[in-house]
């Protein structure tokens, strides 16, 4: 069962996103592993190969600046962060060029940060970038932009940006190489713990599996995995979680052996149009619906009506997304809405006709219409 459903998931691959954390590149004595690099070189060229394209997000920046800077500990302030960063981006980069070479490939750089996410043109920009680097031989490599991110912009872990670009491309399958077997029963340190080899429907009990262990020179624990698995699942992604230092992993991965985690995207897709909304641009703000508005556009697929708004919370303008949350505070939906925050306050909880008697006019009857709203907890 498990491994027909991995043959399904690997017969259809045409476009598939690495991501390769800092415990995988690094040495024990805080230095990029070349040989791993190399490996993980030729294992890319096979997927190449194979014709699919491939798009790498390749953490390591921070961690191999550390070594090159000769710090122990990772810094705590930003400006150290960032100065190991550039440090190391310039030599993680290097590295990989160097690996790729052999097999015919370039390595391109792209560093982003999460405003190249939420300004659509910016978005845009970077898919279209993606692509024209899909027209030659060269391996586009993907981090954040560690340097000029600071707390407002920044993704915060590479698992995320790894799911944004999976969404953004519309990959098949996203790896995420780490130093764990996959997703495990219980505890990495409890050796009753197992490997879950299959998840077909990502539900948020999973969450509970995991504590937020967290390694030295990365950033993610399972959480922000489990976190990157839901956003791309949800937008039809198949992600496998498995142990990046198998020597060859990448390689079975790909012939279909049972390793790691498969967790299956959700057949039913959502458009690039809806993923920017629903996955990709941070809420500006709330708002709250009563039980009936979350049954009619959760359940019917309808528009948000302002008599079904109990409540506006945060500081938003006309055309940004808001969250939808149900009066015990749980998100269900985001949308982008036809008010601000004013705007939405003064005709929450009223009808149409009142709305129209009360203003002379009202300028949208749908506070949220259904075409700019994705429903993000769909539990089926
Ligand atoms: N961008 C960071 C780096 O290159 C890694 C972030 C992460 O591992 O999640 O060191």
């Amino acid at each position: 069962m498990t491994l027909d459903r991995r043959r399904e998931v690997l017969n259809q691959l045409k476009t598939v996103v690495v991501k390769v954390g800092t415990n995988v590149l690094s040495t024990d004595d805080d230095r990029l592993d070349a040989d791993r690099i190399a490996s993980l070189a030729e294992q890319v060229h096979h997927i190449c190969q194979a014709g699919c394209k491939l798009v790498l997000v390749s953490s390591g920046a921070i961690g191999a600046g550390m070594g090159l800077l000769g710090l122990k500990e990772r810094p705590k302030d930003l400006s150290h962060l960032q100065a190991a960063a550039a440090t190391g981006q310039a030599h993680l980069i290097h590295i990989y060029d160097k690996a790729l070479r052999p097999y015919g490939y370039h390595a391109a750089q792209l560093l982003l940060t999460a405003n190249d996410f939420k300004s659509r043109g910016r978005y845009l920009n970077v898919r279209n970038t993606l692509r024209t680097l899909g027209e030659y031989a060269v391996i586009p490599i993907i981090n954040e932009n560690d340097t000029v991110s600071t707390a407002e912009i920044k993704l915060g872990d590479n698992d995320r940006l790894a799911a944004m670009v999976a969404g953004l491309i519309q990959a098949d399958l996203l790896i995420i190489l780490s130093v764990v077997d996959g997703l495990l029963t219980g505890d990495p340190s409890n050796p009753a713990s197992q490997r879950i080899p299959l998840v077909e429907r990502f539900d948020d009990e999973l969450l509970n599996l995991v504590g937020a262990s967290k390694s030295s020179r990365g950033t993610g624990g399972m959480g922000t995995k489990l976190e990157a698995v839901r956003t791309a699942t949800a937008v039809g992604t198949n992600v496998i979680i498995a142990d990046g230092k198998r020597p060859k992993v990448l390689d079975e991965i790909l012939s279909g052996a049972d390793i790691g985690t498969l967790f299956l995207g959700d057949g039913d897709g959502v458009s690039a149009w809806k993923r920017w909304i629903g996955y990709t641009m941070p809420p500006k703000g709330r708002l709250v619906l009563d039980a009936g508005a979350r049954r009619a556009v959760e359940q019917q697929g309808k528009s948000l009506l302002a008599i079904g708004v109990v409540g506006v919370e945060g500081d938003f303008d006309k055309g940004e997304v808001v969250s939808l949350v149900d009066q015990q505070g749980a998100e269900f939906a985001r949308g982008l809405t036809n008010y601000d925050t004013a705007g939405a306050k003064a005709i929450a909880g009223k009808r149409t006709d009142e709305i129209t008697r009360e203003l002379g006019s009202i300028p949208y009857d749908e506070v949220i219409h259904r075409d700019n709203l994705v429903v993000i907890s769909l539990v089926k």
